[in-house]
C-alpha cells in the first residue's frame, strides 16, 4: 500500500451522482508548503474534488489521506476542519455589520469553539495574531471599518483572513478573483504566495492571467480526472487542454 508522506494524497478517487461520473479515478497530491492552481472547464469536477477533501461528499472508490496517514474518508466535515483544512467558497460570507477587526476576532474565537461572542477577552498574543492577519490580507488601514463598506475584493481578503485565524495547514480557495479589479487580482496573487510560505494552498481559478501570475504548478481537470499537470506553459500548450478548455 502506497502512502507517500504528502500533505494531501488522493488516490484513484471516483464518485458518481445518478450514474454520472463526476470524478473518475482522480489522483492528486499536494506537498507541504505548496501553492497549487486548479483549472478546467465547468463540470470538470473541481468543486466535487473540494467536497471530497472536506468530507462533504464521500468517494465511491479510492483513498484520501491527509498528512500521510490520516484517512479523510473516515472523518466528517467538522473533524476535517478541526484537523486543519480550511475552505473558502466563492461568495464571501463576512459579517457585514461588524468591523474588520471584530470579524477576525469572531473567527479566532470560533476556531477555539467559542461561538458568536465578542465578550471573550483577547490576550496580547491574540491581538498580535489579528494584527499579523490584518497585514497579510492588506486590511490594516481598514481595521475599524464595517465589513459592509469594504470593496468586493477586500471582503474576499477578509474572509481569507478569517480562515487564517483557524491556522489551517491546507487552505482551499474557490475562484477568489472573480469580480475583483485588476489591481486586487494582482494583489491576491502576492497575498496567496505569502500565505503559502507557512501552509499549503489549493486555488481553483478560471482567470488565466492570475494563474500565470501565481507561477506555480497547475493541474487541469476535465471529466473528473487530471488532463495535464505542470507549469502553466506546459499545461497551456497541451493539445488536450486547448481542446477541452482553453480553446473553447
Ligand atoms: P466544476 O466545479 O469543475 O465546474 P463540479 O464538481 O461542480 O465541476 O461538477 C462535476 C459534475 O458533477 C457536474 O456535471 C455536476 O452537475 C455534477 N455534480 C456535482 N455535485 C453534484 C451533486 N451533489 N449531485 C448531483 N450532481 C452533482
Amino acid at each position: 500500500e502506497k502512502k507517500p508522506k504528502s500533505l494531501l494524497y488522493l488516490d484513484g478517487v471516483s464518485v458518481s451522482f445518478d450514474g454520472f461520473r463526476a470524478l473518475n479515478s482522480l489522483s492528486f497530491i499536494v506537498e507541504p508548503g505548496e501553492l497549487r492552481a486548479i483549472i478546467g472547464p465547468n463540470g470538470a469536477g473541481k468543486t466535487t474534488m473540494m467536497d471530497i477533501i472536506t468530507g462533504k461528499t464521500r468517494p465511491d472508490e479510492g483513498e484520501v489521506f491527509f498528512k500521510g496517514d490520516i484517512d479523510l474518508t473516515k472523518k466528517d466535515e467538522a473533524e476535517i476542519a478541526q484537523l486543519g483544512i480550511g475552505r473558502k467558497f466563492q461568495k464571501p460570507t463576512v459579517f457585514e455589520s461588524h468591523t474588520v477587526w471584530d470579524n477576525l476576532e469572531l473567527a479566532l474565537n470560533r476556531s477555539r469553539g467559542v461561538f458568536a461572542t465578542l465578550f471573550y477577552r483577547l490576550t496580547g498574543e491574540d491581538e498580535g495574531r489579528i494584527e499579523e492577519i490584518l497585514a497579510t490580507v492588506r486590511l490594516t488601514a481598514r481595521r475599524d471599518d464595517l465589513a459592509a463598506n469594504l470593496s468586493h475584493g477586500q471582503k474576499q481578503w477578509l474572509e481569507i483572513g478569517m480562515l487564517l485565524a483557524q491556522e489551517p495547514e491546507l487552505l482551499l480557495v474557490d475562484e477568489p478573483v472573480a469580480g475583483m479589479t485588476d489591481a486586487e487580482t494582482a494583489e491576491t496573487a502576492l497575498l496567496l504566495k505569502e500565505i503559502a510560505k507557512t501552509r499549503s494552498v489549493v486555488v481553483v481559478e478560471h482567470d488565466m492571467g492570475f494563474v500565470r501570475d501565481l507561477g506555480v504548478k497547475v493541474t487541469c481537470l476535465a471529466e473528473g480526472s487530471v488532463l495535464a499537470e505542470g507549469s502553466i506553459d506546459f499545461v497551456s500548450n497541451d493539445p488536450k487542454v486547448i481542446e477541452n478548455y482553453l480553446g473553447r
